[in-house]
């Protein structure tokens, strides 16, 4: 039987959920005694005291985990992690893995270990960063098959990765049967619902910077979105390209190149109409444009939200983000939400919690990708997805 998670161009015409169940790890017949490989997400940032910071991320592979040691899998999981203070490394993690998962996890070393772990161990085991081995990121084809080696199945649950062609992604995909875990699917069907087409009252806001992950995006949603709230350097670079006076505010070098073709006269975009200024750069939006934005997100359906408005790292020039996040939180709208800084943002305003606590209510769904959201938005194939049969 051929398996199909979905075809990206169906999102808006079938039962997302439905289309999604066609390629469940439930579908997996049977699990018992199983050697399963699990691209799972720990890239985490770490504390100065060696703490985990986004135990959100860590928790959301929980689901997963537990489904596969439920039906008596042996799981090894494979995932990569940059902070520096940890030298890269899972080892000093592995503790407060136990905890935030609920499973003793053992930890492999190195990759040459792996083979040793699966004849001696049954329980769950994490291999250390799988980027200390130069064929990940190459997508080597023999380093996949190494990796693959011994498994019966490979599960991906990274979707933070899924627009990485990597041997963890996709790479060792091709050598196992593979199928997508609990937080993939997920992702796949709450940002599916942020892609489908219009319904009236959808609204796209989006900050930060980053040009050329986010200007793709913008330019997806003309036609999706109602009304397209721009703040942060990204409506610097708007504004610039339309020879309006930015100062001396931070833009990106090649925004102009990225936003050809983009009508940037559209009156879908909405641009802020005052800032907050230092040093001659536009740092935040201004009070007229909060409450411009804060009623535009009153009377929306749903919201789709990436990048801070402005330089929220310092107090001084918080206050558009937190506005607009606290509108967002107060609004009926179903809200999709996702980004590094945005997130860290929220967190930083004490403000992630109140968003997480909204999760079981179906109204709000926190994205665990940042630049793969973004690549997901801007209707990018991602080859994560396309190795699980996403759109064939
Ligand atoms: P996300 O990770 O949520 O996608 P980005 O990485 O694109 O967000 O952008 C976040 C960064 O953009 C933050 O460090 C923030 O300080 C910066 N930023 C936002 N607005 C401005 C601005 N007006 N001027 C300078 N930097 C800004
Ligand atoms: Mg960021």
């Amino acid at each position: 039987m051929k398996r199909r998670l979905c075809q990206l161009n169906c999102l808006s015409k079938v039962n997302l959920i439905e289309c999604i169940d066609m390629r469940s790890i439930r579908d997996i017949p049977n699990l018992k005694d199983k050697n399963v490989l699990l691209r799972a997400d720990f890239d985490i940032p770490i504390s100065d005291k060696g703490q985990i910071e986004e135990v959100f991320r860590v928790k959301k592979q929980k689901e997963t985990l537990d489904y596969l040691v439920e039906h008596g899998a042996h799981v090894v999981m494979i995932a990569h992690i940059s902070d520096e203070s940890v030298g890269r490394s899972f080892a000093s993690l592995v503790p407060q893995f136990h905890i935030l998962l609920g499973h003793e996890i053992v930890f492999i070393k190195t990759i040459e270990e792996m083979g040793d772990h699966l004849e001696n161990y049954s329980g769950p085991a994490l291999l250390d960063n799988i980027r200390q081995n130069t064929g990940e990121e190459n997508n080597d084809e023999e380093f996949s098959k190494q990796l693959a080696q011994g498994f019966d199945y490979y599960i991906n649950n990274a979707f933070a990765v899924c627009h990485r062609n990597h041997a963890s992604v996709s790479g060792v995909a091709k050598q196992l049967p593979s199928y997508a875990g609990f937080l993939v699917q997920s992702e796949v069907s709450n940002l599916g619902k942020a892609m489908d087409i219009a319904g009236k009252g959808k609204i796209l806001i989006m900050g930060g910077a980053k040009a050329s992950t986010k200007i793709p995006v913008i330019k997806n949603f003309l036609d999706k979105a109602d009304s397209i709230l721009l703040g942060g350097v990204i409506a610097n670079d708007i504004m610039k390209a339309r020879g309006e006076n930015v100062d001396d505010s931070v833009v990106d070098n090649n925004a102009s190149e990225l936003l050809t073709g983009l009508d940037l006269r559209s009156p879908k975009l909405v641009m802020p109409e005052d800032y907050k200024k230092h040093d001659n750069k536009f740092l935040d939006i201004g009070a007229k444009t909060i409450s411009n934005f804060t009623e535009k997100i009153k009377n929306s359906n749903m919201i789709i939200w990436n990048g801070p408005m402005g330089m929220f790292e310092d107090d001084r020039f918080e206050e558009g983000t937190r506005a607009v996040a606290e509108a967002i939180i107060e609004s009926d709208a179903i809200k999709i939400i996702g980004g590094g800084d945005t997130i860290s943002a929220l967190d930083r305003f004490g403000m992630l919690a109140r968003f997480e606590s909204l999760v079981g209510s179906g109204k709000v769904f926190i994205s665990t990708g940042g630049g793969a959201m973004l690549a997901f938005l801007a209707g990018e194939e991602m080859p994560g997805l396309k190795v699980l049969g996403f759109y064939e």
